[in-house]
């Protein structure tokens, strides 16, 4: 793999890995930004395309593509907008790398259109392998793609694995900080604000996420993404409670041995073990101090009270467009519940609703997902302006 001069784009580039992303490329001046996208963040990408330099930028509308164009007028930039500006990024001829670091479904189109023109991916964006898994890995294998994970847990695995066959795990670790509301019973759940859901323990990321880690939801989409990025069978995934986060996750093998990766909580170890895999480049940042931290201890997860994970399990089971359903479900109670528009438990229970009404589509396509989300959506909406 060529390391000199590696060529990245960055869709989602103002959002939490997106800026993290950047902080990678800043120490790492051998990167180049060939193109950036955000949604509507003007004021954000403007700034980051005058330091970075891409040739090509895109945000969703095409009024936010005015503003940029303004604000950047006398950059040689060019500006594009919606689907097709995305899909337009994730081809450019230059770009080896692209960094999927956008949150939820709208990156399938995009991912698979960059698997297609050969690029690799470093993929944040789990909620296209949890609804299209079946479509994207398959295809990268034909197209000789790798596909390296952001996602801290999933990196882990990934580092665990190096040089060992995948047909020797035995079982995945995959551990869980348990949020800020471990231990709490349903009752305690019942009277939890949006402020409250927000304040994760260890990891300081983008709003949805941070609520997807408080319900466990987070944790089952992650369960989800580790099938389809490792090829594991779903009872050979354990999710395992850890506190500290210091244990990102870990692989069993089938001789019993353990490896695990360990390390502070901080994205851009993953980001940047992704960007240039397979070399470790240095990195500087606070370390790991056993002898600071005592002791690592472990729990099971309580699927009963955090009900996210034990639904995550079924749609997984399910398979075909049922994890779609989840993700979509979930998608919009929480955009429901930052709104204060629901109480934090409706959030597990309208992706319940959700999944129970859902007849399974096997395999579904592009065009199956993406309808089995704008209907999923449709539902939430109803079912919570019907109150
Ligand atoms: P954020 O909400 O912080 O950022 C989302 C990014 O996507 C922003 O740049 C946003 O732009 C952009 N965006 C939103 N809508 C569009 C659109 N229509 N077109 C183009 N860009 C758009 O999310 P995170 O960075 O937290 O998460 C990104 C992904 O990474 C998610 O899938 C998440 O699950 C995953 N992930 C995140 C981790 C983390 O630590 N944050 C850890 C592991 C995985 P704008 O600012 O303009 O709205
Ligand atoms: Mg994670």
């Amino acid at each position: 793999m060529q390391d000199k001069g590696k060529s990245i784009a960055i869709l989602g580039s103002t959002g939490s890995i997106g800026t993290q992303t950047l902080e990678v490329v800043r120490s790492n001046p051998d990167l180049k930004v060939a193109a950036l996208a955000a949604g509507s963040n003007v004021e954000k990408l403007a700034a980051q395309i005058r330091e970075f330099k891409p040739a090509v930028a895109g945000v969703w509308t095409e009024e936010a593509a005015r503003r940029l164009r303004a604000e950047i007028a006398d950059l040689d930039v060019k500006v594009v907008s919606g689907m097709e500006g995305l899909l337009e990024i994730a081809v450019l001829p230059k770009v080896q790398v692209l960094v999927t670091a956008i949150v939820g479904m709208i990156g399938i189109r995009p991912t698979i259109a960059a698997i297609e023109a050969g690029k690799d991916i470093a993929l944040a964006n789990k909620e296209t392998l949890v609804t299209a898994g079946h479509i994207i890995m398959p295809l990268a294998r034909e197209r000789g793609v790798s596909i390296l994970p952001v996602d801290s847990e999933h990196s882990a695995i990934f580092q665990s694995l190096n040089g060992e066959s995948a047909d020797r795990i035995e079982k995945i670790l995959l551990t869980a900080s348990g949020g800020p509301f471990r231990g709490r019973t349903r009752e305690q759940l019942a009277a939890v604000q949006v402020e409250d859901a927000l304040k994760h323990p260890n990891w300081s990321m983008g709003r949805k996420i941070t609520v997807d880690s408080s319900t466990l939801v987070n944790k089952g989409l992650e369960v989800m993404e580790a099938k389809w990025l490792f090829g594991v069978d779903l009872d050979r995934i354990q999710v395992v409670v850890h506190p500290q986060s210091v244990i990102h996750s870990a692989v069993q093998f089938a001789d019993g041995a353990i490896i695990a990766q360990m390390g502070t909580p901080d994205m851009k170890l993953p980001i940047q073990y992704a960007l240039f895999y397979p070399d470790r480049r240095p990195m500087a940042g606070k370390r790991v101090d056993f002898f600071e931290l005592g002791q690592l201890t472990f729990e099971k997860p309580d699927p009963d009270t955090f009900e996210g994970l034990k639904l995550a399990y079924q749609a997984a089971r399910q398979g075909g467009s049922m994890p779609t359903v989840f993700n979509a479900a979930n998608e919009r109670a929480v955009a429901l519940f930052l709104d204060k528009k629901i109480s934090y438990l409706r959030i597990t229970e309208l992706i319940g609703e959700a999944m129970s009404r859902h007849r399974v589509i096997e395999c579904p396509t592009v065009e199956q997902i993406l309808e089995t989300e704008q209907m999923t959506y449709e539902y939430i909406s109803g079912k919570v302006s019907g109150i």
